[in-house]
């Protein structure tokens, strides 16, 4: 599977990303080694940009997720693009600020943000607090009295839309630590106590429905619930509602199993639904944003893996030992999260083995892929593991005290490193002995 032009084989029958041999990438760089293909991230941005262009007249902000890979040298790429910025902590809202990112266009979420959090966005001045609840209105507006400052808000609203279940459901009251629930009232009460809040300007609801979604009715329900939402406020409030944000999740393809419909239909299908209430309803169309994270970032990553030891249990199986494994790449563990895996000096070759991918960490479960199909692989070779751009680096743990392996922009044949391979020494720079 090859998820790009950029990403693809070439004339050694290697893997190359954005025009590198990745072996060459591998030598040069050492591994586990994380590439991005600087390329790919960019088309995606401008997929999205061009998507609110071309069916919501540009009335919208497009804003990358970070959490899905939190770096400087990503950000920097997605202001350039256009985009806005998604951020759920301090450390993002920090990494945002020194890569220079446009506050005013970062918009802080997170269901139990510290004061110390509110007080650093307030005093950074980032665009929009997407608030949680009851008790960090209160926190909001007491801090941003306190700095002389306004804080513009959105709050978290639970649509009742849940498209982690097989055919997504509309339940009464989904069970969710995220957000005010739209069937108790609280979220009515929260808007309602927002409106004359001090040093507090009312913007607008948002909701988020899950993540790894191919189905556009989710999507399009929940833009129908929010838009209802919309028109109540209107009614029960006086306010209008400015801006509705419909959160990220769009899914990508991880293996062949996977088929994800090109961004721009979403907010084709989106746009119509929202067009349509606002008719129903008499209010007027809000200002659009969507976050998404994985659907930027997830394809153009690789990692690439030195293999070690590869040890066949007759009549069981066979398990490749790479250098790496949940430390830098967790959702196997998590999730059985399942991936595309490559020998990369044979990427063009038929897969004719059937292994077990593990990693160096103590614990059994420590796999990435289990009876996946390769090309026969050898100790020494580089291993690829295929769209690892998203929920990798950013879940990255030290188990083990494995240090966190570097990552490397790759375009038009050169790379650089964005963010740099840990020493022994970072590991222990903390440790008071
Ligand atoms: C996780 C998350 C996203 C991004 O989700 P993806 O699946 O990576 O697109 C966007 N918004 C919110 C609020 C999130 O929690």
């Amino acid at each position: 599977m090859f998820v790009s032009n950029h990403i693809n084989v070439n004339e050694k029958n290697h893997l190359s990303i954005g025009g590198c041999d990745s072996l060459d990438l591998a030598k040069k760089f050492g591994t586990p080694l994380y590439v991005l293909d600087e390329a790919v991230i960019r088309e995606n941005c401008r997929r999205y940009v061009d998507s609110v262009n071309k069916f919501y007249n540009g009335n919208g902000m497009i804003l990358y997720a970070s959490k899905a890979l939190c770096a400087g040298g990503v950000l920097k790429i997605a202001d350039e693009e256009g985009l806005g910025l998604d951020v759920v902590s301090g450390g993002e809202l920090y990494t945002a600020h020194k890569a220079g990112f446009p506050m005013e266009k970062v918009y802080f979420h997170g269901n139990n943000k510290s004061e110390d959090e509110l007080r650093m966005a307030l005093d950074f001045g980032v665009g929009r607090f997407v608030v949680d609840n009851e008790q960090e209105l209160s926190a909001l507006s007491r801090l941003a009295k306190e700095k002389g400052k306004t804080a513009s808000v959105l709050f978290r609203i639970k649509p009742g839309v849940d498209a982690h279940t097989h055919d997504f459901i509309r339940t009464g009251q989904i069970d969710s630590k995220f957000g005010v629930a739209l069937e108790t009232g609280e979220a009515l009460a929260i808007v309602k106590k927002a409106v004359c809040a001090e040093n507090i300007a009312f913007c607008g609801i948002h909701c988020h429905i899950g993540s790894q979604i191919f189905d556009l009715a989710p999507f399009c329900e929940a833009a129908s619930v929010m838009m209802g939402f919309i028109k109540e406020i209107k009614t029960e409030c006086g306010a209008d509602v400015r801006e509705l944000n419909l959160g990220g999740g769009f899914g990508i393809s991880y293996t062949e199993a996977d088929d994800p419909l090109p961004y721009g239909t979403f907010m084709e299908a989106v746009s119509r639904v929202i067009h349509e209430e606002a008719e129903k309803h008499g209010v007027a169309l809000p200002f659009i944003l969507m976050e998404p994270g994985r659907s930027i970032i997830g394809p153009a990553g690789v990692t690439l893996y030195t293999v070690g030891n590869v040890k066949e249990i007759p009549g069981v199986r066979t398990y490749v030992s790479v250098d790496g494994g949940m430390a830098d790449n967790p959702r196997y563990i998590l999730y059985q999260a399942e991936y595309d895996f490559l020998n990369a000096g044979a990427a063009g070759s038929d897969k004719t083995e059937v292994v077990t991918v593990a990693g160096k960490c103590c614990e059994s479960g420590d796999l990435l892929g289990e009876h996946v199909a390769i090309q026969p692989v050898r100790p020494g070779d580089i291993l690829a593991v295929m769209a690892t751009g998203a929920y990798n680096y950013s879940m990255a743990s030290h188990y083990n005290r494995l240090p966190n392996p570097a990552v490397v922009l790759a375009d038009g044949g050169s790379a650089r490193v964005i963010v740099r391979r840990e020493t022994y020494e970072d590991l222990v720079k903390n440790d008071v002995l």
